[in-house]
């Protein structure tokens, strides 16, 4: 059969050379503000449709100053109430939605090109999927939404005709190094490699990890982040949650993901072939990157980042990750061996205990302890919709909480 125009590479090259309209869910976050950077480099190739944030009302004040979107999205009723006033008293013509879908009808708006989904944890999974239902052009930085999503999130890419661009930065690299013809990876790949910084923690004393504090854990070496994905890298489940991403991105086997730690973070990650050959993606640690690759693929733009200095370049080192410090990293392998809904689980356990942990009530090396308990006690039923979905992250978030508090620090 010929080749659906619409959806091939020509086309793709065609729209992006087209001027864009672009939603952002969590403009006002370290994704966030690092896409709108990389937007206003570009404004002739894009335009702000749309906004959404959870509680900075000022951010998101001076962002609507800047990019005049229609629209702004906040989480709750009084932070939309006062930007709604802020924005009039500063004479802004943006439009404050407030209804419970406000978000999902930002993400699926018939005006909307490009969708930037970097809102932080499961909260993100209804207007990523309402974004692909809408066949939108969808840069996923929010993992969080895939692991949940799974299947149910890839099925309706695919049935939409989305297109679907990974952010995260191992993601992108991997995207980058593989053939673009997809058909073809069955034959030609033979694993991913994902690198991994390894967190503050790397070399520390595993009997201290209880003493670790949420400000110690959000200190990354290379990049800053929000507080959710810092703790998760410090812990190295943000490891586990791009190998379940990558899994669904990529239709790999779970035992064709490994894992491997390379502190400078210059390789973003690597595609080893069915010759043993590998490609690996290089450049500077910057958001910036994966989010103007993703922007504009398959053109490429300027991002603001500094290009790789390799007469400066210190070492490049690799090591395999300690399954002692960073027991949670193998919960990524075990849960998706287990039955369907089992990483939603494991993702919403983990949003809880890393809340309790950022608020003090929980030590850190509890976290995988929750974690555990929580895959033990919950056994997913069978899955068809969102729904029975979110009903599984409810009550997943349940049994953390109780684990949580039996733990509760004094
Ligand atoms: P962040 O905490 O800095 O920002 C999160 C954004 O989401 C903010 O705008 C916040 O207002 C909004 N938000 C939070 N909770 C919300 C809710 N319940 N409803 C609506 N909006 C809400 O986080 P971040 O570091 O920008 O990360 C965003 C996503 O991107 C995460 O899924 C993270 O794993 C992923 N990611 C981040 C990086 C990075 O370098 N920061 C790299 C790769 C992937
Ligand atoms: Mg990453």
């Amino acid at each position: 059969p010929a080749a659906d125009p619409a959806a091939g590479h020509d086309a793709l090259l065609f729209r992006a050379f087209m001027k864009q309209k672009i939603t952002v869910l969590g403009s006002t976050g370290s994704i966030g503000t690092n896409t709108l950077d990389v937007v206003a480099r570009h404004r002739e190739h894009y335009e702000v449709f749309a906004l959404s944030a959870a509680t900075q009302v000022d951010l998101m004040l001076r962002q609507c100053a800047e990019f005049k979107p229609a629209y702004a999205v906040m989480a709750s009723a009084p932070h939309a109430k006062l930007l709604a006033e802020q924005l009039r008293s500063n004479g802004l013509a943006t439009e404050v939605l407030q209804s419970p879908d406000a978000l999902e009808q930002i993400a699926s708006h018939p005006e909307v090109d490009a969708v930037m989904a970097a809102i932080v944890g499961a909260a993100g999974l209804a207007p990523c999927l309402a974004a692909a239902r809408a066949g939108k052009r969808l840069l996923l930085a929010n993992k969080e939404a895939l692991v949940v999503g799974g299947a149910l999130f890839m099925d309706t890419v695919k049935r939409h005709g989305a297109t679907l661009l990974p952010i995260d930065s191992e993601h992108s690299a991997i995207f980058q190094c593989l053939p673009e013809d997809r058909a073809s990876w069955p034959d030609r790949v033979d694993s991913l490699l994902l690198t991994a910084s390894g967190g503050p923690f790397r070399l520390r004393d595993p009997a201290t990890l209880s003493e670790i504090t949420p400000e110690q854990a959000c200190a990354h070496p290379n990049f800053s982040m929000g507080r959710k994905i810092s703790v998760d890298s410090a812990t190295m489940m943000n490891k586990a949650l791009e190998v379940i991403e990558a899994r669904w991105l990529f239709d790999m086997a779970p035992d064709k993901i490994k894992v491997v730690i390379h502190p400078q973070q210059i390789v973003h990650s690597m595609v080893q072939f069915k010759d043993a050959s590998v490609l690996a993606q290089l450049g500077t640690p910057d958001m910036r990157v994966p989010i103007a690759c993703g922007l504009a693929w398959p053109r490429r733009i300027a991002s603001g980042a500094a290009p790789l200095d390799f007469a400066k370049l210190s070492a490049l080192t690799f090591e395999e990750a300690d399954a002692v410090r960073f027991p949670g990293l193998h919960l990524s392998w075990q849960a998706l061996r287990a039955s369907e809904g089992t990483t939603a689980v494991l993702n919403a356990s983990n949003e809880v205990a890393v809340a309790a942990f950022l608020e003090r009530r929980l030590a850190f090396d509890r976290i995988h302890a929750v974690n555990l308990r929580t895959l033990e006690t919950l056994l997913p039923p069978t899955l068809g919709s969102l729904d029975d979905l979110l009903a599984l992250d409810a009550q997943a978030r349940e049994i953390a909480h109780t684990m949580a508090r039996q733990w509760q620090l004094q």
